[in-house]
């Protein structure tokens, strides 16, 4: 599990993979932490690309493309 986030900015992908790993991306305009324990992010909703979680509500659904 853990959240995958790729930020639409910079295009970096960020995971956190700990309860204390907080991560963000190189642009600084999303953040990630929590791992499997509470899955917590922020940023701009906009800028923000769900890669692992089933509701993902972005327009954008191509996370097995690359
Ligand atoms: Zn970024």
């Amino acid at each position: 599990m853990g959240t995958k986030l790729q930020c639409n900015k910079c295009k970096d992908i960020i995971e956190s993979k700990d309860v204390h790993h907080f991560v963000w991306c190189k642009c600084g305009a999303i953040f990630v932490d929590g791992g499997d324990e509470y899955c917590r992010y922020g940023g701009e909703i906009e800028d923000i690309k769900f890669l692992d979680e089933g509701d993902d509500d972005s327009e954008n659904k191509n996370r097995d493309r690359s």
